[in-house]
Order: C-alpha cells, then sequence, then structure tokens
C-alpha cells in the first residue's frame, strides 16, 4: 500500500466514513459513482473494484463488459453534503481498467486526458488549466422540478430582507472548502440568476477532476436550498449564456512558465504563439467536444461575450482566445473561451491540448491579434484578416471533427466513435423536432 493510500485509510478511520464513491465519468461527462462499504477501502487500493461496465454510456459490448476501477489516492475527499460526527461519506476518483489487457481502458475520459498530459511531457512541458465555470440558479416548482425563474430577481414586490443567492453562493463555496477546493473569486455574473466562481489552477487532470466535482457540488448545494443549478449554456435566450473560459499554460521540466517571454510586447513566448496556433488550427473540430450539445451553439453568437470567431486577442472578448493580463511571468497564459460548461472535461481539454501540441510541433505561427470588436466586422473585413467562425451548430462541428484527425487521434478510436454516434443521435434527434419558436411564427401565418 502506497504512502498516500494509507493516509487515505488513516482519514476514513478518523471521520467515520462508512461509505465510499468510487467515481468516474462516462463519455458524455456523466459522473458515475460505484458505492462501496468503507472497510472495502484497502481491497480497492490493492486489487481495485471489479463492475459491469456494459451499462455505462459508450463504454464497452455487452461480451467483454469486465472493468476494473482503480481509485487515485490524492483525489480522497469527504463529501460535505453526507458529513455528521457519526458517519459520512467519502469519495475517490477512479482510473478505469479493461481486465481482458489490464491497461487503461480506451474508452476512460480520464485515460484519455492522461494520454494527452503524457505527450506533453514527452515534448518537456506540464500542462497548468484553470476554468471559469458559470451557472444559474433557478426555482424549482411545486414538484421539485427545474424552471426558467431566476431565485435573485429581487422582484417589485420581493420583500425578502437578504440577497437569497448570496447566501446559497455562500454555502456552495463552503462546500467546496470542504472538499479542498481553493477559491479564489465568486461573482454574480451579468444574466441575472448567473454566476461564476473560480478556483486556483492546478494540473491539467486535477483541474479536470476539480471541473466534475465542481458541478456535483454547485448542483447538490444548490438543491439543499431549494434551488436547481444548471450548467447548460444557454437556458434563457437572449441574455448571456454560461461559459467555461478555460486558461492554459506549459511550464517546462524546472518549473519555468513556457509561456512567458519578458521582451514579447504581449508577454508571450513563441512556444505559447505556437500553442495558441494550434488552438485556432483545430478550433472548428475541437467545439464538437468543448461545446458538445444543440444548445451549446445557443450561446455561440454575437453579442454576449462569447466568441464566435476564430481569432486571438490581447484585448477583446469577441475573440476564442484571449491573453489576460499578467502580474508574474508565472501568470502568463492563455484564455480559450469558446468551452461551455455542458462538456466532458477531461476530453475537453486533452484536446484543446493535443492541438496546441501540434501547434507547437508544426512551429504554426500566430498572427497579429485583432484588437477591434470583431463582432462589428462585416464578412468582407473578416475575409480582409482571414477569420473564419466557430460551427454555428452541433451538425457542423461533428463535420469539423470528423475531417480532423488530430482531434480524432486525441479522443482515440473507441472514445471518437462512440462520441460521434451518440452526439449525431442528439444532433438528428434534434433536427426532425418543431420548436415552440416555429409555432409561434408560422402557425397562424400560413
Ligand atoms: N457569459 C460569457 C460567456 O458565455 C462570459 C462573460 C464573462 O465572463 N465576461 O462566455
Ligand atoms: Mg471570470
Ligand atoms: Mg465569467
Ligand atoms: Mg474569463
Amino acid at each position: 500500500l502506497s504512502a498516500e493510500a494509507q493516509d487515505v485509510l488513516d482519514e476514513i478511520e478518523a471521520k467515520n466514513v462508512d461509505f465510499l464513491r468510487l467515481q468516474f465519468t462516462d463519455i458524455l461527462g456523466t459522473v458515475k459513482n460505484v458505492s462501496v462499504p468503507a472497510d472495502q477501502a484497502e481491497k480497492a487500493f490493492t486489487e481495485g473494484i471489479y463492475f459491469d461496465g456494459s451499462s455505462i454510456n459508450g463504454f464497452v459490448r455487452i461480451q467483454e463488459s469486465d472493468m476494473r476501477l482503480d481509485p487515485d489516492p490524492s483525489t480522497f475527499a469527504v463529501l460535505p453534503w453526507r458529513n455528521t460526527e457519526e458517519s459520512a461519506a467519502g469519495r475517490l476518483i477512479c482510473d478505469v481498467i479493461d481486465t481482458s489487457s489490464g491497461q487503461p481502458f480506451s474508452g476512460d475520459p480520464r485515460g484519455v486526458l492522461k494520454r494527452a498530459i503524457e505527450r506533453a511531457e514527452d515534448m518537456g512541458y506540464t500542462v497548468n488549466a484553470a476554468p471559469e465555470p458559470e451557472f444559474f440558479l433557478f426555482e424549482e416548482d411545486e414538484e421539485g422540478r427545474a424552471t426558467t425563474k431566476t431565485n435573485d430577481a429581487g422582484g417589485y414586490f420581493d420583500l425578502a430582507p437578504k440577497d437569497l443567492a448570496q447566501d446559497v453562493r455562500r454555502d456552495i463555496i463552503y462546500g467546496l472548502e470542504d472538499m479542498g477546493f481553493d477559491i479564489e473569486a465568486s461573482h454574480h455574473e451579468v444574466a441575472q440568476g448567473q454566476h461564476e466562481i473560480n478556483f486556483t489552477y492546478d494540473d491539467a487532470l486535477s483541474t479536470a477532476d476539480n471541473v466534475a466535482t465542481f458541478r456535483a457540488v454547485v448542483r447538490a448545494i444548490a438543491a439543499e436550498h431549494d434551488l436547481h443549478a444548471t450548467f447548460m449554456p444557454k437556458p434563457i435566450p437572449r441574455i448571456n449564456g454560461s461559459g467555461m473560459h478555460t486558461h492554459l499554460s506549459l511550464f517546462t521540466e524546472d518549473g519555468e512558465n513556457a509561456f512567458h517571454d519578458d521582451d514579447d510586447e504581449f508577454n508571450l513566448s513563441e512556444t505559447a504563439k505556437q500553442f495558441t496556433a494550434g488552438i485556432l488550427d483545430h478550433a472548428e473540430a475541437i467545439a464538437a467536444v468543448s461545446n458538445p450539445t444543440v444548445n451549446s451553439y445557443k450561446r455561440l453568437v454575437p453579442g454576449y461575450e462569447a466568441p464566435v470567431y476564430v481569432a486571438w486577442s490581447d484585448r477583446n472578448r469577441s475573440a476564442l482566445i484571449r491573453k489576460p493580463a499578467a502580474r508574474v511571468p508565472a501568470a502568463s497564459r492563455i484564455e480559450a473561451r469558446f468551452p461551455d460548461p455542458s462538456c466532458n472535461p477531461y476530453l475537453a481539454f486533452a484536446a484543446l491540448i493535443h492541438a496546441g501540441l501540434d501547434g507547437i510541433e508544426r512551429e504554426l505561427d500566430c498572427d497579429d491579434p485583432v484588437r477591434e470588436n470583431i463582432y462589428e466586422f462585416d464578412e468582407q473585413k473578416r475575409e480582409e484578416y482571414g477569420i473564419t467562425t466557430l460551427p454555428s451548430n452541433l451538425g457542423e462541428a461533428l463535420d469539423a471533427l470528423e475531417t480532423d484527425e488530430v482531434i480524432q487521434d486525441a479522443l482515440g478510436e473507441h472514445v471518437y466513435e462512440n462520441f460521434v454516434e451518440a452526439k449525431s443521435q442528439e444532433y438528428d434527434d434534434y433536427r426532425v423536432d418543431v420548436s415552440d419558436w416555429e409555432l409561434d411564427r408560422y402557425l397562424e401565418t400560413f
């Protein structure tokens, strides 16, 4: 047993943890749990826990369904909403192992991200990532179902003595801190009922684990307040949607920021610019992964601080990638503004990393940043600047993915095929549906 695993066993003992949730995510990013009594913890660390993978989305065919979960001891946390003096529940995030080969299972998103990180390591880099997940808090109806009514509308007749949303956000932050998060900032976002909580950057794998945990904690604690937290990218038309801007940088083995250059006008190194150029080059295919729902493309429209155009900028927020101001060299980084919080963070980060590394390997050039507001460009001006647009719907994004071998390889054959199959079905299902908008517009006109 490793020292780290032994520490977990001691903590389980000390905190009266009686159940352990062994977690992993399916290809679509949904967190799956296998719950075991805490006395199985030692066995989980030494032998792994066996489960039937055939019922997990996009996992395996029935006849080859035996999987094993290997818990990562560094991910142990006690769930704050299941924690009393006498009994508590803990969780461990796991790698999924294919028992027939003994190798990491190729359909495990966490394994997909690990491969991307290994490629960066082979090139001499560690990858740091920090996300800015945004979400809405909505009221529930009498049956406990989610509505799209915001709880902090502060209506005209509202006599509530305090800002309810502020209390919920505070409880969410306490919950996250209990789970080991280092919260940097939290604020009410632009739209009514919309919030953002930022946590410190970490290596890309820990950050992806954190995103999965973050969504679960936010939902669970909102529910305790009878509110529904949603990470759906655009729940309300014609106001800001929810993004998950993702900050990325590469560090060298001796802890230097490979993205920083004192002498550059933007303090960005050649490496950072090549990485940026790689993401711009593969953006349309990445979008299928980082913006994977029909609804994602309702956010990626001009006018709501979400990117539409494939360009980078050191200033404006209409660009796909922004260079945020950095106070110290270690903070030089790029901000990919297109991902949204409905994505599978493991797969989205893997796609971004592989695209960036591809840019470094091919020594791609980055054009000058665009400093004007691209929302206001007409087609001719965009053409002049060589600016293309993101896919305008999930179908186009999937088409782009089907022609981009770098992003396909980033996912690996198993994930790629299952992902495209599930998402094509989702898009087809949407295409044959008739929306309220269409009925309002056409039913009585024609
Ligand atoms: N909500 C915006 C988006 O969709 C971002 C707003 C902001 O953080 N400035 O990306
Ligand atoms: Mg922010
Ligand atoms: Mg924001
Ligand atoms: Mg941001």
